[in-house]
């Protein structure tokens, strides 16, 4: 009576929906929360239409924004040398490689990117992927199942809860940077698993701030437990030639298990990657199905991102601006009194207001005066922490910098003295 028992005992549990997916309940709750805030004066954060590269500055309904809302820390996206090489890339190559690499094969801009990649972050090898989100979701399935443990920090990026979800392995999230707290359930747990696995971040994207590596490569050792670092906000950011966390805080490469990063922020193009030793980059190759099953990256995101990483060498002056503008930032907002939390001079920096009616109303404010800035509100945050979120570029001014401070405080002291 196998499948048909199981089959009887689901429908106890749910009420059968038969109408077409138009008519489900959330999707009218979505299309109505849309239809509401279209009515009122606030004027909707989201997929609004940028007409430029968005760097330092923007242009939005034909008007020029200064741009606090996109991951271009190095500028890099629009840059001529950049864009030169996309485009030999696309008269060479075309617009598609047309299917997997394991059939269709490589392009040469492949085989460089991943070496330059490797090297950049100090690994072996690397292998790069059609996208960030995508990469995370499929690596840790391959890897762990239904008899690991995946330890990830609390405030892990949704695609790294994807990949765990997806993988069946139990899932134990330790508060933000508490290795102590890590070291404590790993004891108590990791005895009871085939593989551990621990995943951080190397720039967490909500409060701006690094990783402990080096005290989680000490727990990991001790417990037999692997790291895997999502460095999509560290490539090209931190350490003193661009090459992520391990660079920074002087933390071996070899120690991570699974280096993972995005081309798609500092890199000035769209796709992910993995580096590691080179035998775990040749399984991915042969077993990685978001590789094996999935078209190759498009030669104009390869070329892209292999431009901007020689862009990066050659002009390392893009890293220190980045440095010295995000220092800039945080000091002048913990100056005018803004809350940033524990934001430490790198270029996600979070201005925390502690309501989301607050955070979209100072975000609008800033819109009217031609600041493109993101809120974030519940539910991707407590309510309590609804926050702005500012992205900085290595090619805003100090100047552009100050205006949005100086707009930031005032809209964000105004609401206070209001209440
Ligand atoms: N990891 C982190 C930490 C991210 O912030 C993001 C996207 N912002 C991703 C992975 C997904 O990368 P992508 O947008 O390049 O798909």
């Amino acid at each position: 009576s196998g499948p048909v028992g199981k089959a009887e005992r689901f429908s106890d549990a749910a009420t059968p929906e038969t109408g077409r997916l138009t008519t489900l309940p959330d999707v009218q709750e979505t299309v109505d929360k849309i239809r509401a805030a279209k009515k009122s004066r606030v004027q909707l954060p989201y997929y609004v239409e940028h007409q430029s590269v968005a760097a330092a500055t923007t242009t939005i309904a034909g008007e020029e924004f200064l741009s606090f809302s996109s991951y271009n820390y190095l500028g890099l996206a629009g840059h001529p040398h950049v864009v030169a090489a996309v485009h030999a890339a696309v008269d060479t190559y075309g617009t598609s490689c047309s299917a997997a690499r394991i059939l269709s094969g490589n392009r040469p801009i492949h085989n460089e990117l991943e070496r330059s990649i490797a090297s950049l972050v100090g690994a072996e090898d690397s292998v790069v992927l059609v996208g960030g989100h995508g990469t995370n979701a499929s690596i840790i399935p391959l890897l762990y199942g239904n008899s690991d443990v995946v330890f990830h920090d609390a405030l892990s990026h949704d695609s790294i809860h994807q990949g765990i979800k997806a993988s069946g392995a139990v899932r134990h999230s330790f508060p933000h940077n508490d290795i102590d707290q890590l070291d404590r359930a790993l004891a108590a747990r990791r005895k009871h698993f085939r593989r551990a696995l621990i995943v951080t971040e190397g720039i967490f994207s909500m409060d701006g701030d690094l990783a402990d590596l080096p005290a989680i490569v000490r727990v990991a050792r001790k417990h037999g437990a692997h790291i895997m670092v999502d460095e999509a906000h560290s490539i090209g950011v931190l350490g003193a030639t661009g090459g992520g966390i391990c660079e920074e805080l002087g933390v071996d490469p070899s120690e991570i298990d699974i280096l993972m990063g995005t081309l798609s922020k500092s890199m000035a193009s769209c796709g992910g990657y993995i580096a590691g030793g080179a035998p775990f980059i040749q399984h991915l190759r042969y077993s990685l199905s978001s590789l094996v099953f999935s078209a190759a990256i498009t030669p104009a995101n390869t070329a892209a991102a292999l431009a901007a990483i020689e862009q990066l060498r050659s002009e390392p002056e893009r890293l220190h601006r980045l440095r010295e503008n995000s220092l800039h930032f945080v000091e002048g907002a913990r100056a005018r009194g803004l809350n940033i939390g524990n934001a430490c001079g790198v270029p996600v920096v979070p201005v925390i207001l502690g309501d989301s009616d607050a955070a979209i109303g100072v975000a609008n404010t800033l819109y009217r005066q031609r600041i493109s800035v993101n809120p974030i509100i519940y539910p991707a945050v407590s309510n309590d922490l609804a926050r702005l979120r500012f992205f900085l570029t290595s090619e805003h001014t100090i100047q552009q910098l100050d205006r949005a401070l100086d707009l930031t405080s005032e809209a964000v002291h105004g609401i206070a003295r209001a209440a």
